[in-house]
């Protein structure tokens, strides 16, 4: 995201998220020019099916009514009792599966660390196996390492 567009997202937080009345589209944003400075509003760049511009075309609202009204409509909102419970369900569900995927995910690092402990102990076995006087036979790697997957 360019610097230019997160500024936009912080001075119009709602910039995309709320659609005309009368198109239907996204509004956009803009600063405007009045006597005292420089004001922030929401308006419609949207067009009709036809391609005809919408009946609010380029007519603003001010930053500070629109989202004083959304704000007053997101603290009115409020799940019914089934979207809960519904809600609850899914996030139940959600939470299974990934508990169940982490569980054959360490199922499978266990027989693996299982394996390389084997492949590691015969490796030892051929070194100790040679004549040589300069090698010995080194410890367990991770020898206390069991309890710890029980
Ligand atoms: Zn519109």
């Amino acid at each position: 995201m360019q610097v230019q567009t997160v500024k936009v997202f912080q001075d119009f937080p709602l910039r995309g998220f709320v659609a005309c009345a009368s198109c239907g589209k996204p509004m956009t944003s803009c600063w405007s020019r009045g006597t005292g400075g420089r004001y922030p509003y929401y308006l419609c760049h949207g067009k009709n099916e036809d391609g005809t511009r919408c009946s609010q075309y380029g007519k603003s609202i001010r930053k500070e009514k629109l989202e004083g009204d959304f704000e007053v409509l997101l603290s009115e909102m409020k799940p019914s009792k089934e979207m809960f419970f519904l809600a609850a369900d899914i996030f139940t569900d959600l939470w299974n599966i990934k508990r169940d995927t982490a569980k054959l995910e360490a199922d499978k690092i266990r027989r693996d660390i299982i394996q390389i402990e084997r492949k590691t102990e015969q490796f030892f076995d051929r070194i100790v196996e040679t004549d040589s006087t300069t090698l010995s036979k080194p410890r367990k790697i991770n020898s206390d390492r069991e309890d710890s997957w029980a």
